[in-house]
């Protein structure tokens, strides 16, 4: 937690703040539920069915998550448990959409590959035809999920680029700038010269980025993540990289993170960030605040703020 987040936690709650910043363990979880009468956990801490079913009898009655994405959770087995989930939608979109564009840019005008090229010492010099990448202004953009994420990127895109904006999303979307739906994932894919990822992760999405997928996009275009690494099959698009079907990605979550596949880390035309979409001590402090948000009215046995 932030220094403003810890404060507040031990300020309003007896609190025990875990130093460690890696997945809790199977034993550790089996602690938090049993120990605790509410857990913040978050990304990559795993309260699957098994855990619960692991405590028959848990004191802890809320989960409340740091972070948007709750994946991790299996909602339903906490819930059968008698366990509140909440997350913190809102406090991320701005920050994540930020990332978007940064890893459009980044892999569109080949930032990281020019970064290495300099700091290698090997750079000779501006001419006319060296490193020439992809115009983006007035490109056209698929955004897959057109939630608080895909909508403050699409935005971004419109109002910052110029671009033409398609989306994808269970439902009908009017935000006040144009946007077109479209009626299915690969007509998305075939269609726009960049792919950006803006689902939620879990069973429902999991491989919604298959070699299919890939193979319809053209092969001057761009995929980027910023969603959860599973949306994606990994293996499909080194396979799509590898084989030129599409000119390059950008990716902020990974499949088996945090392991990147070293053929990825090979590749000048794909830019990886160590998932930074909500990386900055603001929006990291007011994730806090808000999961402290949930955790104070649930403890006053009021509504959950941002109930799951
Ligand atoms: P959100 O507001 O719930 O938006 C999710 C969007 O995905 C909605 O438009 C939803 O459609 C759409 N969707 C869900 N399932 C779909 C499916 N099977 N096919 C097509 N569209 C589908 O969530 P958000 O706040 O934008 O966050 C999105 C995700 O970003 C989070 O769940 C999290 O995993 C990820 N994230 C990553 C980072 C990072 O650090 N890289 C940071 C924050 C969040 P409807 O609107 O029609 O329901």
């Amino acid at each position: 937690m932030t220094a403003a987040v810890e404060a507040r936690a031990r300020a309003e709650f007896d609190v025990e703040i875990r130093a460690e910043t890696s997945p809790l363990t199977q034993e550790e979880r089996r602690r938090a539920l049993r120990d605790f009468d509410i857990v913040i956990p978050t990304l990559g801490d795993a309260f699957d069915a098994a855990t619960f079913a692991d405590v028959p009898e848990p004191r802890c009655r809320l989960l409340a998550n740091f972070g948007v994405g709750f994946n991790h959770i299996d909602v339903a087995a906490a819930k059968a448990a008698g366990i509140a989930v909440s997350n913190t939608p809102g406090a991320v979109t701005d920050a994540t959409a930020d990332i978007a564009m940064t890893l459009m840019l980044m892999t569109a005008r080949r930032a990281g590959e020019g970064e290495r090229l300099v700091r290698s010492g090997a750079w000779q010099g501006w001419h006319p035809t060296q490193m020439l990448g992809l115009h983006l202004t007035g490109k056209h953009v698929g955004i897959v999920g057109f939630g608080r994420i895909g909508e403050a990127i699409a935005r971004r895109c419109h109002y910052g680029f110029a671009m033409e904006v398609s989306y994808l999303a269970r439902s009908n979307k009017t935000p006040d700038f144009p946007v077109t739906r479209a009626n299915s994932l690969v007509e998305l894919a075939a269609s726009v010269d960049v792919l950006v990822l803006a689902v939620p992760g879990g069973a429902e999405t999991r491989h919604l980025i298959t070699a299919e997928v890939l193979g319809a996009m053209r092969s001057t275009a761009l995929l980027i993540n910023i969603a959860r690494g599973e949306v994606v099959d990994e293996a499909a698009l080194i396979a799509a990289l590898e084989q030129g079907q599409i000119a390059g990605a950008g990716l902020d979550v990974y499949e088996f993170e945090p392991n990147v596949p070293e053929a990825l880390r090979q590749m000048d035309q794909v830019t990886l960030l160590p998932h930074l979409g909500t990386a900055t001590e603001e929006v990291r402090s007011d994730m806090g605040q808000l999961a402290l948000d949930n955790v104070a009215a649930f403890v006053a046995g009021q509504p959950l703020v941002t109930p799951v």
